[in-house]
């Protein structure tokens, strides 16, 4: 069934901007062919140039592609599409354009202005299966809300994400 958060229409995931991440340009210098952050080995690797010194990368430790960025989630690092991180233009719809869809599908039902009025019972002149069809708008409506807030605030994924446990780490 899953929560709120899974309905399937646009789903929750973790923009690139919300995790920890480790960038190549700190580790331009290292020598070694891995590193270790947090525990785990990361294997770097180098574009050869012709008079030495070359280009360094990460290889993903998931799917061992070249990647200048890792990102850290729930305790490992891998590349933004390893994790499926989206990034934030990527952004569907804004908590404020489902706000605005909510109240206006919410003054349709005939409901006073706010947030919190209730909704008054259909009216005669409109048939059951409209006043439903309103009803899940309605519903759906407000689950795109709050789960654009959610993103926006950065906060359940993201605090869930760092609350994992981390393998490794101490
Ligand atoms: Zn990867």
């Amino acid at each position: 069934m899953g929560n709120i958060f899974s309905g399937n229409r646009g789903r929750t995931r973790l923009e690139t901007d919300e995790v920890p991440s480790l960038s190549i340009s700190r580790y331009r210098l290292v020598e070694d062919d891995t590193i270790v952050v947090k525990g785990e080995r990361i294997a770097l690797d180098r574009n050869p140039r012709y008079l030495g010194g070359g280009e360094r990368y990460f290889l993903c430790p998931s799917c061992g592609r070249r990647r200048r960025r890792l990102f850290r989630v729930e305790g490992r690092y891998a590349c933004s599409r390893c994790h499926r991180l989206q990034y934030p233009s990527q952004r569907q719809r804004g908590a404020d354009t489902a706000l605005r869809r909510f109240l206006a599908i919410k003054a349709r039902l005939g409901a006073a202005p706010g947030l919190l009025s209730p909704i008054p019972p259909k009216p005669r002149y409109r048939h059951h299966a409209s006043q439903r069809r309103l009803t899940l708008q309605l519903l759906d409506a407000a689950l795109d809300a709050c789960r654009a807030y959610a993103l926006r605030n950065k906060s359940l994924d993201v605090l869930l994400a760092r609350t994992q446990p981390t393998p490794g780490e101490r």
